[in-house]
């Protein structure tokens, strides 16, 4: 999943963008509300980490905008600011949870996929594709029972294939959806990246077929035991 991070605090940032990516998920972190609110409108993100007491335009504002934009991507509040009153007004302005600092990153994260988990594949946690099943807030995959061994990039691949597992996926949409700002992922890398999946999901009955000009598509294979090469 892709997530934006709005938080000027550095260590703060440090500790949740590390977290987050160890998830396997793909961050971009911004320290300012205006570089938040233009990261938001540019790109397409799962979720939104926002803190509220932020330089340049506030939290608060962040959220209202984007919520005004008819945007309904989950956001996860995380302040200093306590207090009943400010809880009210936040999730009144759109955020799906809060979040008080000090918090645990392990508290942090299960509120993470908790709302990931409601947005993967509109609430159903798990995908079912011929033999191979996915567990997509807790990066697991099984071709029956036997559990595939995954990279946290071959897992995000996996899932925004199968995500659309109907339709074409393009390059550009699978980097989108592998990488953040601070992570390359060339051409060549991507190519790695699906050669590699491919040999996983060998025998599995599932496999990545390419679309000539147009991208990649998950599939069942006719005869299980191979997959595309
Ligand atoms: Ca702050």
């Amino acid at each position: 999943m892709r997530i934006l991070l709005a938080e000027d605090d550095p260590s703060i940032a440090d500790g949740i963008c590390a977290s987050l990516r160890r998830g396997g998920h793909a961050v971009d972190h911004v320290a300012n509300g205006n570089l938040a609110d233009a990261a938001l409108r540019d790109h397409g993100y799962d979720l939104l980490v926002l803190d509220l007491g932020l330089p340049g335009l506030d939290g608060s504002e962040v959220l209202r905008r984007l919520r005004g934009r008819g945007a309904g991507m989950p956001v996860l509040v995380v302040t200093a600011r306590d207090g009943l009153p400010e809880r009210v007004r936040v999730l009144d302005l759109g955020a799906d949870d809060y979040l008080v600092k000090p918090f645990a990153l392990s508290e942090f994260e299960a509120r993470v996929r908790a709302l990931l988990r409601r947005i993967s594949s509109q609430g159903v946690p798990e995908l079912q594709l011929g033999r191979l099943r996915l567990d997509l807030p807790g990066h697991r995959a099984w071709i029956d029972d036997s559990t595939l061994e995954l990279t946290a990039r071959e897992f995000g691949l996996l899932e925004a294939l199968a995500l659309r597992a109907d339709r074409v996926t393009s390059r550009t949409q699978l980097i989108e959806a592998l990488c953040d700002w601070d992570q390359e992922l060339t051409d060549n890398g991507l190519d790695i990246a699906i050669h590699r999946l491919r040999r996983k999901l060998q025998g599995s009955g599932t496999g990545v077929r390419t679309i000539r000009g147009l991208g990649y598509l998950l599939e069942e294979t006719v005869h299980s035991g191979d997959a595309h090469p």
